[in-house]
């Protein structure tokens, strides 16, 4: 690590990870670990897992009151090039992004639209369908810079994600 280098409203977080987030849950990687692929996070990308941690994760875990699952958070750019279906500019590779499913008690769904409503996401994802109408995971970014509130629906055509908008209103604009 290099010497101090400013970040504007990164100085407000709490030191470390929030409660019920740890920093091995957002970058362990069992696809990295099976192949051997380093899955290391660069000073920047650990202080983007912080704020997605503290601004997103935490606030969601204490409104739903029971455990949230990542199923991937960090992904360097190797990790990500060779991950199914992950987009060349994911915001995994910088650490802005997590998927997330519950880990019990509450839906998908129910985290999906706490966070539409309420937090100051940048990007959420309802991905996939389950037959019993919930999202099969909860993709969420978060940014310091300007959150812009997209919320879209990602659906399987074929071998292919497609996207398409949400059709509520975001709560945040950027
Ligand atoms: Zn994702």
């Amino acid at each position: 690590m290099s010497g101090p280098v400013a970040l504007p409203m990164m100085t407000d977080l709490p030191p470390g990870y929030p409660p019920f987030f740890s920093r091995a849950e957002l970058v362990r990687s069992a696809r990295a670990e099976r192949l051997g692929i380093p899955n290391v996070p660069t000073a920047q990308h650990e202080q983007n897992l912080r704020a997605l941690a503290w601004q997103i994760l935490y606030p969601l875990r204490e409104a739903m009151g029971g455990p949230i699952q990542v199923t991937s958070g960090y992904r360097s750019a190797k990790l990500n090039a060779g991950t199914k279906g992950a987009s060349a500019t994911s915001q995994h590779k910088l650490g802005q992004a997590a998927d997330i499913v519950t880990g019990g008690g509450f839906s998908n769904a129910a985290m999906f639209h706490y966070i539409r409503m309420y937090l100051p996401y940048d990007q959420l994802i309802w991905e996939m369908m389950t037959p019993d109408g919930n999202p099969e995971w909860v993709h969420v970014s978060y940014r310091t810079n300007k959150p812009r509130g997209i919320v879209l629906l990602a659906r399987r055509q074929g071998d292919k994600t497609v996207y398409s908008n949400w059709y509520g209103t975001p709560r945040w604009n950027g």
